[in-house]
């Protein structure tokens, strides 16, 4: 799946833009500066696949990336930016939300976050959708090597705490560092 590298496809702003849904299909989300797209790069083993920087409050679109000939690793909008125009946030929320639930061919999503930080409210409001989208979910925490390693159990843990709340969570979490490359094969198994 992943000999070849990704191939972006396209990246659309309505469901009306989206392939057909005939490929499996995995999903990132994660707030803004997560590390999303370092993530993405480091799987695909592509230097420039997904855009290393999102400008906040720009149009947002949902970027399709085919591996192999049989599936979609779909880019969703970072989410969380402190000043993110409302009506640019009512917009995203609206094709989320079609998107979770208008994608039959849609696996499983993976919900970065960040190691240093947890999970917090906005990361809530994502695995609270994905639950009653009926949208699997693993949790993939970016960064671990910004973390001391007598803190990481403990980051761990209250991961895992906040998980447990949901029912679309694969209690498995994922522990990556893009910069080390920790994680990588495991994440590219799962996928
Ligand atoms: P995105 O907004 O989620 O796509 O985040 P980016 O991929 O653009 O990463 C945000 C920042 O975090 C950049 O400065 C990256 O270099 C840095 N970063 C990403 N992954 C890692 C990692 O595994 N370790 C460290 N130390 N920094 C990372």
């Amino acid at each position: 799946l992943f000999a070849t590298g990704g191939e972006f496809l396209k990246g659309v702003v309505a469901m009306s833009g989206m392939p057909p849904s005939d490929r499996t299909e995995v999903c990132f989300a994660g707030r803004s500066n997560v590390g999303k797209s370092t993530l993405i790069n480091a799987l695909t083993g592509r230097k420039a696949l997904a855009r290393a920087s999102n400008t906040p409050g720009r149009t947002q679109e949902i970027n399709f990336f085919t591996l192999a000939d049989s599936h979609y690793l779909v880019d969703l909008p970072g989410y969380g930016y402190a000043n993110a125009p409302v009506a640019v946030v009512a917009k995203w929320q609206a094709l989320l939300k079609a998107y979770l639930s208008g994608r039959p061919s849609l696996r499983r999503a993976f919900v970065l976050i960040d190691a240093r930080h947890g999970v917090k409210a906005v990361d809530e409001e994502i695995m609270t959708l994905l639950d009653r989208s009926a949208v699997p979910f693993q949790t993939v925490l970016t960064k671990a090597d910004k973390v001391k390693e007598e803190a990481r159990e403990e980051s761990l843990d209250r991961t895992r705490a906040a998980l447990a709340r949901h029912p679309a969570a694969y209690p498995e979490l994922i522990v990556t560092s893009s910069e080390k490359g920790w994680g990588i094969p495991t994440l590219r198994s799962a996928i």
